[in-house]
């Protein structure tokens, strides 16, 4: 098995899948793809094999039936499915007007997507450094990162924790700023008893298999309540083009196809189910690790399960590396999310950030750790987790 090393979707290849115990060692994979495409196996093949007998392949009515689900699942008023989680979030911006000369507060720690989305618009990335307890931009900062020139912010629901929408539509609403929210970890999470992506003027979704919704490729999503930027997407992600061989704008194409239409219909089915188990799960490790905080470990605040729907588990430590390779000896996987801050890598030197610039999002880089989680992890997974983590600590 290898791990993709940006955001640790352990791909299976010719690693042998194994429960349970096996000479003492309880295998506990970062994500499990697998346990969970067995229990769906059977209406995953029908619904795709529905497409293809009905060649349904690009935009059809898998695509607009999820589309209607997934709508109605957020209490939005649309929804329409793109080619992945970066277009979804370009075509956000490209559909508000904001490009070239244009700019957008970001929080400094996220993944790199977040601002490749504001890139590929032609506009630019302005980032704010995050609070250290939650993870997620911190609202004292913004004030701080306005220029003349900002158009928009786009909060992140970082790990799957909402962010306080009081506090960035305030700022916002003060400001005349669009929000287009980040919601690529956060889909079913609330603030305030509303579903996050639904408080800006747009809520921008990712599908990668790995996410709380994955599907099995790449997809995405935009959420809006305005029937005006929803036809705009619907024009973008399609050459432009509302009538065949009409364009009146430029467009993309970054379509969502009926495969994962098909099969995002079926999983949405289970979301709720599914977030709640990474809560109780998350849960479970916070009362299990809380003797370990006296020796350094942080974990992260637990939140209701409304609030956070955990796509991460993410904890503190010191000596890292040490831990990692621990874990790893003994079958368990972990990940950094994310070891090195984007904008102090090569691709985004132009943005004129060095080292120092956000000094929680630097510190707290060296130290994350993200721990197994899974809807389906087991109460014994949780345990030995725990287990090797004590014993190196
Ligand atoms: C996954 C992710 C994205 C990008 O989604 P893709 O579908 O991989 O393009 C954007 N933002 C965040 C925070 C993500 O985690």
């Amino acid at each position: 098995m290898t791990l993709r090393e940006d955001i640790g979707v352990p791909h299976y290849s010719a690693r042998t899948h194994y429960h349970g115990t096996m000479g003492g060692l309880v295998f506990v994979p970062f994500i499990d793809l697998k346990t969970q495409y067995l229990a769906l196996k059977d209406e995953v093949l029908r619904a795709t094999d529905e497409v293809f007998s009905q060649t349904a392949f690009i935009l059809g009515p898998q695509v607009k039936r999820f589309e209607e689900s997934f709508a109605q699942f957020l209490g939005a008023q649309y929804v329409a499915g793109v080619a992945n989680g970066t277009d979804s979030l370009t075509l956000s911006y490209q559909a508000l007007g904001i490009g070239p000369g244009d700019e957008v507060i970001i929080p400094a720690h996220t993944f790199v997507a977040t601002a490749i989305g504001i890139l590929n618009a032609g506009a630019t990335p302005v980032l704010v450094d995050i609070d250290e307890n939650t993870y997620l931009m911190d609202y004292d900062k913004l004030e701080g990162a306005l220029t003349p020139q900002t158009k928009a912010i786009c909060p992140v629901h970082l790990y799957g924790r909402a962010c306080d929408m009081d506090r960035v539509s305030t700022f916002a609403h003060r400001h005349s700023l669009a929000i287009v929210e980040d919601t690529a970890q956060s889909h079913g999470a609330r603030w305030a008893g509303k579903c996050t992506g639904t408080f800006g003027a747009f809520g921008s979704f990712s599908f990668y298999p790995g996410k709380n919704l994955g599907a099995y490729g790449d997809g995405g999503a935009v959420c809006t309540d305005s029937a005006e930027l929803n036809s705009k997407i619907r024009r973008l992600r399609n050459y432009g083009s509302e009538i065949k061989y009409e364009h009146p704008e430029r467009g993309a194409n970054s379509r969502l196809d009926g495969v994962q239409a098909a099969i995002l219909d079926i999983k949405l089915r289970h979301l709720a189910k599914w977030n709640a188990q990474r809560h109780a799960a998350a849960i479970k490790y916070i009362e299990r690790l809380k003797p370990l905080t006296e020796r350094g470990l942080v974990l992260p605040d637990p939140r209701s399960a409304d609030e956070h729907v955990f796509h991460l588990f993410v904890i503190q430590v010191e000596q890292r590396q040490q831990i990692m390779e621990h874990l790893a000896k003994n079958e368990v996987q972990t990940g950094i999310h994310y070891p090195v801050p984007f904008y102090l890598q090569g691709g985004y030197k132009e943005l004129g950030y060095k080292p120092g610039s956000f000094p929680v999002t630097e510190r707290i880089a060296s130290r994350i750790l993200s721990l197994p989680m899974f809807p389906e992890i087991s109460d014994s997974q949780i345990d030995f987790v725990v287990e090797k983590l004590s014993e190196c600590l």
